[in-house]
């Protein structure tokens, strides 16, 4: 029994990881300070070039620290 609920509960809550990510996934807002995209992460000014060919909502550094958190987080 004990044992049935803690699966059930374990389920819940991967069911809400997957609907974060996929809101994560979905696109994040980009911080716009003057009409200049900035970094969401440390306020830097995104070079307009990676705005262009990526829609970059970081600098090259954060970008890069944010993908290896989300790798770290999928396991
Ligand atoms: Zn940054």
């Amino acid at each position: 029994m004990v044992d049935l609920l803690d699966r059930a509960s374990g389920v819940e809550e991967r069911q809400r990881e997957l609907a974060l990510n996929r809101q994560q996934s979905k696109k994040e807002k980009p911080l716009i300070i003057d009409g200049i995209r900035c970094c969401l992460n440390c306020g830097h000014v995104i070079p307009i070039e990676r705005v262009n060919a990526v829609d970059a909502v970081r600098c090259i550094t954060d970008q890069e620290l944010h993908e290896a958190s989300q790798k770290h987080l999928r396991g």
